[in-house]
């Protein structure tokens, strides 16, 4: 450990609001100092999330770093090394660095970019993920996503009306969606995004709105969703915390959109009379409204709407039908738990004409 192991204990701590996988698990680093990290994020086994600085002169209502007096920050070149000396040794795999903005976003921005900068020429090559700061730089966009892995800017919610519920000085339209755009442009796949659910009391019809949108305009290789939580000292500490159970439906949500390419018009009936998702998986509701598939002759598309069968179980089935006609579950060539959850939506004619995997491509 090196000597500032209370400071990024510190800057660790505030760090973990910012998401980098679904459920992702925060653990103690080494017994002696309470460094959390994430185990799978970024596909780098450990990487360790921290803030450069650890306060904010921005007003988000739910968030404990605007809070924060304590002024504790890395200068670049400390926040490199003190990164380096733990890769070195084994005990993180990869970097997700953020920050408060306590002065001048552009100032903040080089620095962050410094701190890239310094790792890559240090000879660091792992993964690093470069948070972009509301309202920066084309320039600092451009020049983060050279040094980063991935980029990301939190849309954080639905609109400017709901942002104005949180923050009296991000502007939605110029300080998050425009540099959105020109993230889009610099780091094409390779940028998320985080949507903060019910924080500004925003419905999942608006929550559907923005994310299909943002697929469709941004193209980020991901959205996060985060359920609200009213922490101390923050200025909703009063109101009750979003239940985690919306991002996680949010997440399922998510996949159809993004893995699968569920369109808007067969997604919104999800949605009930008030704009809200109900607590149950998406994929089996729409599963009970519509009729059984042949394994035999469903279409890919056909076999990815039953519950249980993702794009691999998919390609298993159709590689199983094209040996011989499936006449029971055995013949489908799966078997566990996505089987037990697929057989009440499948219906086995045997009869049915068999269809190639290439007829699907
Ligand atoms: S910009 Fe807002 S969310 Fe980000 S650290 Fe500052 S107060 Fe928190």
């Amino acid at each position: 450990m090196t000597g500032c192991g209370e400071k990024l204990t510190k800057l660790t701590s505030g760090s973990q609001y910012d998401i980098c996988m679904p459920g992702e698990c925060l653990q103690m680093l080494t017994s002696g100092a309470c460094i959390t990290y994430n185990q799978n994020a970024g596909g780098c086994n450990r990487m360790l999330k921290v803030l450069l600085h650890g306060s904010c002169s921005y007003d988000c209502a739910y968030c404990p770093v605007r809070a924060d007096r304590s002024g504790l920050a890395f200068a670049p070149r400390e926040l490199a090394e003190t990164f380096l000396g733990l890769y070195r040794k084994n005990l993180v795999g990869g970097l997700f660095l953020t920050s408060g903005i306590p002065y001048d976003t552009d100032d903040v921005m080089g620095e962050l970019i410094e701190s890239a900068r310094i790792l890559r020429t240090e000879g660091y090559a792992g993964y690093l993920h470069l948070k972009i700061l509301p309202g920066a730089r084309r320039e600092d966009i451009c020049e983060a996503a050279r040094f980063a892995d991935r980029i990301s800017l939190n849309v954080e919610t639905t609109g400017e009306s709901r942002l104005r519920v949180l923050s009296g000085i991000k502007d939605y339209a110029s300080d998050i969606i425009k540099r959105l755009g020109w993230i889009a442009d610099a780091a094409p796949g390779h940028h998320t995004t985080q949507l903060v659910i019910g924080a500004a009391g925003e419905t999942d019809k608006e929550i559907f709105n923005c994310v299909t949108a943002l697929y469709e305009r941004m193209l980020p290789s991901r959205i996060y969703y985060s359920s609200f939580k009213a922490l101390p000292k923050t200025r909703l500490a009063s109101r009750e915390s979003t239940h985690p159970w919306r991002s996680r439906r949010w997440y399922q949500m998510d996949y159809l959109i993004r893995e699968y390419g569920f369109n808007k018009t067969e997604l919104l009936p999800l949605l009930d009379d008030h704009g809200t998702l109900r607590n149950d998986d998406p994929k089996t509701l729409l599963a009970r409204n519509r009729e059984p598939v042949d394994p035999n002759s469903a279409s890919f598309t056909d076999l990815l709407h039953v519950p249980g069968i993702g794009t691999v179980t998919a390609h298993a089935i159709i590689r199983a039908r094209e040996r011989r006609t499936i006449r029971t579950p055995r013949d489908l060539g799966v078997s566990g738990a996505c089987l037990k959850r697929a057989l009440p939506y499948l219906a086995f004619s045997g009869s049915a004409r068999q269809v190639t995997l290439a007829g699907f491509r």
